[in-house]
């Protein structure tokens, strides 16, 4: 969390006011960071996929859409109050007495709505209320239709999107673990009814891979499958990726098989015929979603966790992000040698070279030695030094995070030495 703040990842939100609870700004380093934690889901879950297309549906919307979806029955949390001190907790995450004053009476739990509710207008009444989406599934269902005429996709075929979530969390904590608003990165995928179990498991197997691909070490991530009394309303069976945090194994994402309920609600609800009717067969039926649903800013989270290490280097002690190229702030830093003006040309020439290519950081301030240390702290892959000799022969030494190892790289072989390296073909 220090080292987030000292070196610009992630500010408490009105800070300068004292801070809002919960709430955190992303800086220069850690809106990076988020973005290609979430280009890297697209890339995986879209880009690389010819059977699921994109959205990016509206935040607020209309009270029919959570009715239909149970939400304002069901997305509730069981809320307690401790009756000496009166703060609030989440009655299922709380084990033995008081956490604030170690008092032991606490009130009957009753159940807390975690949406967020607003008014869509200038007049505050019961006919403008609007609510700020808990979680981004239901775009999808919403515009299952939409999606089907306009793409001729059909089943077994996806639906994805990354998007802000609200939700108005009893006690939110650890960080950006738990915030009341958060990113996700949710899919749903629609399956003929007979192959939900099997895609169920792929889907598990996938996302499980996808977390290994990007440099999480495999003895701190597991798949635990939920209990029946831990399923979601509309939920026949989920299992969660789950990363382990300092304070134990919790939840990165869950995979949930959410059968045809929702398609089925909504499609009561509206009016609307939601279903898939295949020509060939004259087959007409409600496909069943498989959900991966993924938390962007908990599992940039869960990267900088598993990526923070400290070592020694030459007798040094240094700090290191071992950051996956792909999830870097930034993928290469440009340092000239010596503030010398005759090395800033072609310093700013390598930097226009990658530039393009690249996420990069120019910096010229202090010992290279520094430098290579803040650079090891932020989770840059490579640094890329410019010194007298590259005036005469046109190449740079690239220093690599990891191994500390220094090669000489000619000008033009240097983006796609770097490509290769991180295998950022
Ligand atoms: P929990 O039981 O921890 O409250 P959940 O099981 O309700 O979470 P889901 O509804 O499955 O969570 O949401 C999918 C993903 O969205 C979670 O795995 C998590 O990564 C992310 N997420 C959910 N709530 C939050 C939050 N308050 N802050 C940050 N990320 C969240």
């Amino acid at each position: 969390m220090s080292l987030c703040k000292r070196r610009g990842f992630i500010f408490q939100s009105a800070e300068i006011y004292g801070g809002f609870r919960s709430t955190y700004d992303y800086g220069p380093l850690g809106v990076n960071m988020l973005r290609n934690v979430k280009d890297a889901w697209w890339r995986s879950m879209v880009q690389l996929r010819d059977d699921v297309v994109g959205l990016d549906a509206a935040i607020l919307s209309p009270p029919g859409v959570w009715a239909a979806s149970g939400h304002l029955a069901n997305f509730t949390d069981p809320l307690v109050d401790c009756r000496s001190c009166r703060s609030r907790f989440r009655a299922d995450k709380l084990d033995g007495p008081c956490p604030n004053c170690g008092g032991t009476d606490f009130t009957e739990a009753r159940d807390f709505n975690l949406m967020f509710k607003t008014h869509a207008g200038p007049v505050e009444d019961e006919g403008a209320v609007a609510y700020l989406r808990p979680e981004t599934a239901q775009g999808m269902f919403v515009n299952f239709a939409n999606v089907l005429q306009t793409t001729r996709k059909r089943p077994p075929f996806g639906i994805a999107q990354v998007g802000k979530s609200f939700r108005n969390e009893i006690t939110p904590q650890n960080f950006v673990f738990r915030t009341r608003e958060f990113e996700q990165m949710e899919m749903e995928y629609f399956v003929p009814p007979a192959e939900s179990a099997t895609w169920h498991r792929y889907w598990i197997d996938e996302r499980y891979r996808w977390y290994l691909e990007l440099g999480m070490p495999g003895d701190r991530l597991r798949i635990r499958p939920h209990g029946p009394e831990e399923l979601s309303h509309y939920s026949s069976a989920t299992s969660d990726v789950e990363f382990l945090f300092p304070w134990g194994w919790d939840e990165l994402e869950g995979i949930a098989n959410r059968t045809d309920y929702d398609l089925l609600q909504h499609a009561a609800a509206s009016g609307e015929r939601l279903e898939y009717f295949d020509q060939a067969t004259g087959e007409r039926y409600v496909p069943h979603a498989i959900e991966p649903a993924a938390g962007a800013t908990r599992t940039m989270m869960a990267f900088l966790l598993a990526a923070y290490a400290e070592d020694e280097v030459g007798g040094e002690a240094r700090t290191v992000l071992r950051l996956h190229p792909r999830l870097a702030p930034y993928q290469a830093a440009v340092l000239p040698l010596s503030k010398k003006e005759t090395l800033e040309p072609m310093a700013r020439e390598v930097l226009g070279l990658l530039q393009p290519h690249f996420m990069c950081d120019y910096d010229t301030t202090q010992s290279i030695g520094r430098r290579y240390r803040r650079h090891d702290e932020i989770g840059t892959p490579w640094c890329v030094t410019v010194d007298f000799d590259s005036l005469e022969d046109r190449a740079v030494t690239v220093r690599d995070r990891d191994s500390t190892e220094q090669v000489r790289v000619p000008l033009d072989a240097l983006v796609g030495e770097l490509r290769a390296r991180g295998g950022l073909a």
